[in-house]
């Protein structure tokens, strides 16, 4: 068999790689190894990652989308809530500065 992380053939009863040493399950076929490491969901600090750094976000959705389609989706809908937020933010912030900006034209025309 091919280890699933390297890629590199093996030997169908090795429990670990003898190239990179990641362990392999000699039952599960590559790709169903994948999807069983996929159920986890994506863990807090990694959500918070995603919501306070949107590009991060998109970057974890494009190096998960095949292997960890869960998680993908995950890291892209806090990416989309953190980039609402920002934009939120920078919407009340333009709102403030033109508000100020217009009190001080008209004090000092
Ligand atoms: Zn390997």
């Amino acid at each position: 068999m091919y280890c699933f992380n390297c890629g590199k053939n093996i030997n169908d009863r090795a429990t670990s790689c003898i190239h990179c040493g990641v362990r392999v399950s000699p039952v599960l076929p590559p790709r169903e190894g994948y999807a069983l490491r996929d159920q986890g969901p994506l863990d807090s600090l990694l959500s918070l990652t995603c919501f306070m750094q949107p590009t991060l976000g998109i970057i974890f959705y494009l190096i998960w989308k095949n292997n960890s389609p869960t998680r993908a989706k995950a890291a892209m809908k806090w990416a989309v809530i953190g980039i609402s937020v920002q934009f939120a933010l920078i919407a009340i912030g333009m709102l403030f500065a033109t508000s100020f900006m217009s009190s001080a034209y008209i004090a000092y025309p």
